[in-house]
């Protein structure tokens, strides 16, 4: 009899044993499980860490400095939207589809709507140069104004432009000769912003570049050419280079008169002479 109970208590001890170390046994594996998740995870994350904060060279070894900041811009594009209303204009600039947008919209009334943060790349110029930058968007901001390219631009929206021009100068430190047209960038490509644009207006508040009459006659071996490039004019395609100067500085007719090398002749020499401040 005794003999039987110490075989059944031996039995059912031994039986509990088996239970417990599957218990523990399943315990293990879960918490293997976990830890290995955990970790494939972790390598997931950092290999996203990795590929999304550096762009560079995969043959480079990273170690990174805390020097460093964010792009800043250097010029100012201006355009006009070739839309007859804001919500047009707003609707285009921010449809993902277009893949075009700007860094502000000013409305014909004065209002402005800011688009893009200006310490980011807006996708507003295009193909363009100028001054051998072959990228304007990564150096410049840009500036819509509500317009349908065949009316003036109304005070009250220049007065506007002008408020927005002299706050982002005083922030980003933007010389005078850098606030430029559309089409001056994209010689042939872009006509905007249109005759109607007051830039003697602009330049006489200290946004671009201007002279007035009546001009010194240019050297006989002055080059017409050679001055729109020193300018920053891209002259590959030299017809197109006069027609965009001649849009911003003397909007009638396409060549070159006395009074246009007159003024080219002066802008250059200002230039030459005391910089692009
Ligand atoms: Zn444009």
């Amino acid at each position: 009899m005794i003999f039987f109970f110490c075989r059944l208590f031996g039995s059912l001890r031994s039986a509990c044993q088996r239970v417990l170390d599957t218990v523990q046994g399943f315990r293990l594996l879960v918490r293997r499980l976990r830890y290995g998740l955990l970790c494939v995870l972790c390598l997931t994350l950092g290999a996203c860490v990795t590929t999304s904060e550096r762009v560079g060279s995969a043959n480079a070894q990273w170690k990174p400095s805390p020097n460093y900041g964010q792009r800043k811009a250097n010029f100012v594009i201006l355009h006009h939207t070739s839309s007859d209303t804001l919500e047009r204009a707003l609707a285009t600039l921010t449809s993902p589809r277009t893949e075009v947008s700007s860094h502000y919209l000013i409305n014909r009334d004065g209002q402005v709507l800011q688009l893009v943060d200006e310490n980011q790349r807006a996708w507003h110029a295009g193909e363009s140069s100028w001054g051998g930058h072959s990228d304007m968007n990564s150096v410049s901001i840009g500036i819509e104004l509500v317009n349908n390219g065949r009316e003036p631009f109304p005070p009250a929206q220049i007065k506007a432009l002008l408020a927005l021009l002299s706050d982002i100068r005083s922030r980003q430190k933007i010389p005078r000769a850098n606030f430029l047209g559309h089409a001056d960038v994209a010689p042939g490509r872009k006509t905007d912003p249109s005759a109607f644009f007051p830039w003697r207006q602009l330049a006489m508040s200290g946004f671009g570049l201007w002279c007035e009459p009546p001009f010194e006659t240019p050297p006989e071996n002055f080059d017409n050419i050679l001055g729109l490039a020193t300018l920053g004019y891209d002259v590959r395609d030299p017809v197109r280079a006069i027609s965009a100067f001649k849009l911003h500085f003397s909007p009638n007719g396409s060549d070159m008169d006395d009074a246009d090398r007159g003024m080219l002749y002066c802008l250059v020499k200002n230039v030459m002479i005391n910089g692009r401040e």
